[in-house]
């Protein structure tokens, strides 16, 4: 889950790393009067799970309260790619000298982590790292020793960051570690005219999976949310209790298991052709989720096949098959299905579809040759 900027300031503070004073509203007359215990003039923030919110208009500096309060109404229900803003945070201006980039990310290809930095950042970092990749520096973190003071040093004399920096580089592995975060960035990090170092904008990704112990942020659901409609598709399959996650593809793929349902992304992609989704109806696999699974796949119009995918175990193939029929009943199939039943009770389940003989399904009998059919009808 990504926090919000004013959420990520708060653990930077927690852990030393100096930011501006900031204060966060949810109506223009309340920025005026944060905007007068700031000190008046402010950099008025929209608070949005999305980066560029400069370029888009979404951080302005203010003059005075009153300009505050105005500059807020401007910003508060702005939308920001497709976010809405709901909060703004106001933060004393800070006067910069220099802008830097410094973030740790998780490397899932290289199974450690990555600290990256450039004594250009700001808001072309993006820019920067796609013309002139040579001014980011990418340095692996062993995740066992991790960032030690002698690291933090390295990293920063590496990037061309001044020597102050590497304090902050130093606590920015702390916030990664105890709060459990995937991903911190601070961009810009500036030094000021009077060569003090603040982290002037932060975006922290916690892990979701350690929400146990990290009470603190709450849940997405209990968050202002920011993009109710982010996709409708994943939006529709949550309100049906589904474990659902859209792809790019066009095969829609139905399974039970998670690690059934993955391997079968990976074959259906050997076999030339795109998973449109990745759903897990579990063991229970009962009529109602399967009929649940087609409606949201099929509704997905980049979806040319279906492909079902299930290994009868606990929940038996004929009960697998009792549900399809039934699922047929109430979900209009549009698209073609291919199903492979294999494990507990196959041979009676592929009977019970046998008998069913709808035009638009068709059997497989090893996943291969499933995945196989359902790539050749999705792609011709
Ligand atoms: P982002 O566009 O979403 O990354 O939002 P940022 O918080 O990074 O702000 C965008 C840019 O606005 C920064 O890179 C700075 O150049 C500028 N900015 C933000 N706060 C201040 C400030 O206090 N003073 C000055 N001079 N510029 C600021
Ligand atoms: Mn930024």
């Amino acid at each position: 889950m990504d926090l919000y900027e004013y959420q990520a300031r708060e653990l930077f503070k927690d852990h030393g790393i100096a930011v501006p004073d900031a204060a966060v509203v949810d109506h223009p007359r309340e920025a005026r009067h944060a905007a007068e215990l700031l000190g008046g003039r402010v950099v008025v923030k929209a608070q949005v799970k999305t980066g560029g919110r400069g370029k888009a208009g979404g951080v302005k500096l203010a003059a005075d309260p009153a300009a505050a309060e105005i500059t807020a109404r401007q910003i508060l229900g702005m939308d920001i790619k497709g976010h809405t803003v709901r909060r703004v945070m106001l933060a004393q201006p800070v006067d910069i000298q220099d802008e830097f980039y410094v973030s740790y990310v998780l490397d899932r290809e290289a199974g450690t982590f990555l600290a990256i930095a450039s004594a250009e950042g700001g808001v072309e970092i993006e820019e920067v790292a796609a013309n002139r990749p040579e001014a980011v520096t990418r340095i692996p973190v062993d995740p066992a020793e991790g960032v030690t003071e002698a690291k933090a040093a390295e990293i920063a004399a590496a990037a061309g960051l001044p020597p102050e920096a590497a304090a902050v580089l130093h606590r920015l592995w702390r916030v990664l570690v105890r709060e459990d975060a995937l991903l911190v960035e601070v961009n810009p990090l500036v030094r000021t005219a009077d060569g003090v170092i603040l982290a002037l904008d932060g975006k922290v990704t916690v892990d979701d999976n350690a929400r146990f112990r990290q009470a603190r942020w709450g849940s997405d659901a209990a968050q202002p949310a920011d993009d109710p409609g982010a996709d409708p598709l994943e939006a529709a399959a949550r309100a049906k209790g589904l474990n659902y996650v859209k792809l790019d593809g066009e095969v829609g793929i139905i399974g039970n298991g998670a690690g059934l349902v993955m391997s079968t992304l990976d074959v259906v992609a050997g076999r030339g052709a795109r998973p449109a989704d990745f759903l897990d109806i579990g063991g229970g696999a009962s009529a109602r989720t399967m009929a649940d699974g087609l409606d949201v796949i099929l509704s997905d119009p980049d979806v040319r096949a279906v492909l079902v995918n299930v290994f009868g175990g606990i929940t038996a193939c004929d009960a697998v098959a009792e549900g399809i029929v039934r699922a047929l009943e109430s979900v209009r199939l549009t698209k073609p299905l291919v199903v492979r039943l294999d494990g507990n009770n196959a041979a009676r389940g592929r009977a019970i579809l046998d008998a069913r003989a709808h035009p638009l399904v068709e059997q497989a009998t090893t996943m291969d040759g499933a995945a196989a059919r359902a790539a050749e009808l999705a792609t011709t």
